[in-house]
C-alpha cells in the first residue's frame, strides 16, 4: 500500500486549506513539507461564489477565476502555484479513517498518509431531507449546494428545465441566494420555510420584511409557516410536486434545499475533545490532541470579544482561523510568541442588486434605521443590537466601503448608547462619527 509522509497535512481542500497554504508559503514552508488532501477535484476556491456568480445566467464566474485567495483581495493560487512552492495538492482523495494517536490518515483508495502536524479543515456537509425520511426526497432534480460538483449538476438542470418552476426549501443564506439566482435564470420561483420570516437566526422582523418585500416584487412567491413533507416524481423519477404540511401542493421542475449544515467531524469522533458540535480548540486552534489543529467550520474556539466558545460557519473566519493556526504552528516551532486570535464575527450576503454586511453579535435590543422600503430606488438601512447599554452588533444593507468599515468599528469598540431613540434618529451617522 502506498505510504507518504509529510511534516504538515491539511485534510480538506476548501477555503481554510487555501488560506493555510498561502500562510505556510509566507512562513517559508519548504518543498515537500506540506500536503493538502481534498475530496474535491479542484484546488481550493472561494466557496461563497457557488451560490452567487457561479450560477448567473450571464457574466458567470468559473474556475480558475475564484481560486483562493481572491475573495479577500489576495493572490489567486492556481494549481501551478502549489507546484512551484512544492506543496502537494492531493485531489479527488477522500480520507476515510484518521488515527490521531498513530498520526496516520487512510484514503478511500487505500493510500496511507503520515504527518507530524495535522490541520483539520473538513468544513461542513449539508443536512439532507432524506436524513429525516421525508417521503420522495430521493427524487431526481432535488439539489443541495456545498461543492462545485453540486453547482455543476444544478447548472445542467437549469439548462434542461429552461423557464421551469423551482421550489426553494429553506429561508436562510442558501435559500435567499438561490431564490435570487433561479429567478435571474428565469424560473418561476417559490420559497418555503417554517419560520415567521427569513434568516431568523440573524434578521430581525424589520430587516426580513425588506428582503421578503423585495423578493416578492421580483415575482418570487414566499410561503412561510409551513414545511415540505413529501415529493412526488414523474415516470422518469424526476421531481414533479412538493407537498406542504399545510396541504398545499407546489409544482416543481427543480427543488433546491438549503436547510442548514453540519460540521464534518465524524472522522475524529472519540479521539478529540468536542464542544458545541465542533472540535474544541484553544486560541491558536490547537485541539486536545498534540500537533492536531482544527480550523474553519469544524472549530469551536474561544471568541475573546464575548468570552465564550463559539463555532462560526462563515468564510471570513475560515480564512482567518487557518492563518492563525499556521502562524501558531510556526511560532511554536521557533519558540516565538504569537498574537491571540481576537475575532470580530463578520457575515455577508449578496443577491440581485442587494448586498449586506453584519459585524458583531446579534443579541439584546434592536434599533432599525434608514430606508427599508423594498420599492425604494436605492434602499439603504440597517440595524444595531444593543446589550447592557452598548452597541454590540451592526447590520447594513447597501453600504459603501467606508460605511461598512464604520459598522465594523462600532461592533468592535462597543460604544455606550444613551437612548435607543437617539440611536434610531442618528442611524448610520452614529457609526460613521465613531
Ligand atoms: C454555497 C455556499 C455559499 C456560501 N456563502 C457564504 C457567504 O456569502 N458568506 C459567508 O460568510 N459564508 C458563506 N458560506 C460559508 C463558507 O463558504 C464556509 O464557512 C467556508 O467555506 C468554510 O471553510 P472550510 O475550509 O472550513 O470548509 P470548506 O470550504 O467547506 O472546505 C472543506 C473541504 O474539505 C473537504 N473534505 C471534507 N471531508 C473530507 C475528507 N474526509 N477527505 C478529504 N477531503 C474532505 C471538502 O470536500 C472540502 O473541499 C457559503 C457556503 C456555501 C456552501
Amino acid at each position: 500500500m502506498a505510504e507518504k509522509s509529510f511534516k504538515y497535512v491539511v485534510v480538506g481542500g476548501g477555503v481554510a486549506a487555501g488560506y493555510a497554504a498561502r500562510e505556510f508559503a509566507k512562513q517559508g514552508v519548504k518543498p515537500g513539507e506540506l500536503a493538502i488532501i481534498s475530496k474535491e477535484a479542484v484546488a481550493p476556491y472561494e466557496r461563497p461564489a457557488l451560490s452567487k456568480a457561479y450560477l448567473f445566467p450571464e457574466g458567470f464566474a468559473r474556475l480558475p477565476g475564484f481560486h483562493c485567495c481572491v475573495g479577500s483581495g489576495g493572490e489567486r493560487l492556481l494549481p501551478e502555484w502549489y507546484k512551484e512552492k512544492g506543496i502537494e495538492l492531493i485531489l479527488s482523495t477522500e480520507i476515510v479513517t484518521a488515527d490521531l494517536a498513530a498520526k496516520t490518515l487512510l484514503s478511500a483508495a487505500g493510500e496511507i498518509f503520515k504527518y507530524h502536524n495535522l490541520i483539520i479543515a473538513t468544513g461542513s456537509t449539508v443536512i439532507r431531507l432524506t436524513d429525516f425520511g421525508v417521503q420522495g426526497a430521493d427524487a431526481k432534480n432535488i439539489f443541495y449546494l456545498r461543492e462545485i460538483d453540486d453547482a455543476d449538476k444544478l447548472i445542467e438542470v437549469i439548462k434542461a428545465k429552461k423557464n421551469g418552476k423551482c421550489v426553494i426549501v429553506g429561508g436562510g443564506y442558501i435559500g435567499l441566494e438561490l431564490g435570487a439566482v433561479m429567478k435571474m435564470n428565469n424560473f418561476d420561483v417559490s420559497m418555503v420555510y417554517p419560520e415567521p420570516w427569513c434568516m431568523p437566526r440573524l434578521f430581525t422582523a424589520g430587516i426580513a420584511s425588506f428582503y421578503e418585500g423585495y423578493y416578492a416584487n421580483k415575482g418570487i412567491k414566499i410561503i412561510k409557516g409551513t414545511v415540505a413533507v413529501g415529493f412526488t416524481a414523474d415516470a422518469n423519477g424526476e421531481v414533479k410536486d412538493v407537498k406542504l404540511k399545510d396541504g398545499r401542493v407546489l409544482e416543481a421542475d427543480i427543488v433546491v434545499v438549503g436547510v442548514g449544515g453540519r460540521p464534518l467531524t465524524k472522522l475524529f469522533k472519540g479521539q478529540v475533545e468536542e464542544e458545541k458540535g465542533g472540535i474544541k480548540t484553544d486560541g491558536s486552534f490547537k485541539t486536545s490532541v498534540p500537533d492536531v489543529y482544527a480550523v474553519g467550520d469544524v472549530a469551536t474556539f474561544p471568541l475573546k470579544l464575548y468570552g465564550e466558545m463559539r463555532r462560526v460557519e462563515h468564510v471570513d473566519h475560515a480564512r482567518k482561523s487557518a492563518e492563525q493556526a499556521v502562524k501558531a504552528i510556526k511560532a511554536s516551532e521557533d519558540g516565538k510568541p504569537f498574537d491571540e486570535y481576537d475575532y470580530l464575527p463578520y457575515f455577508y450576503s449578496r443577491s440581485f442588486d442587494l448586498s449586506w454586511q453584519f459585524y458583531g453579535d446579534n443579541v439584546g435590543d434592536t434599533v432599525l434605521f434608514g430606508d427599508n422600503n423594498p420599492t425604494s430606488p436605492k434602499p439603504k438601512f440597517g440595524s444595531y443590537w444593543i446589550k447592557d447599554g452598548k452597541v454590540v452588533g451592526a447590520f447594513l444593507e447597501g453600504g459603501n466601503p467606508e460605511e461598512n468599515k464604520a459598522i465594523a468599528k462600532i461592533a468592535k469598540l462597543q460604544p455606550p448608547v444613551e437612548s435607543l431613540e437617539q440611536l434610531k434618529n442618528e442611524g448610520l451617522s452614529f457609526a460613521c462619527k465613531i
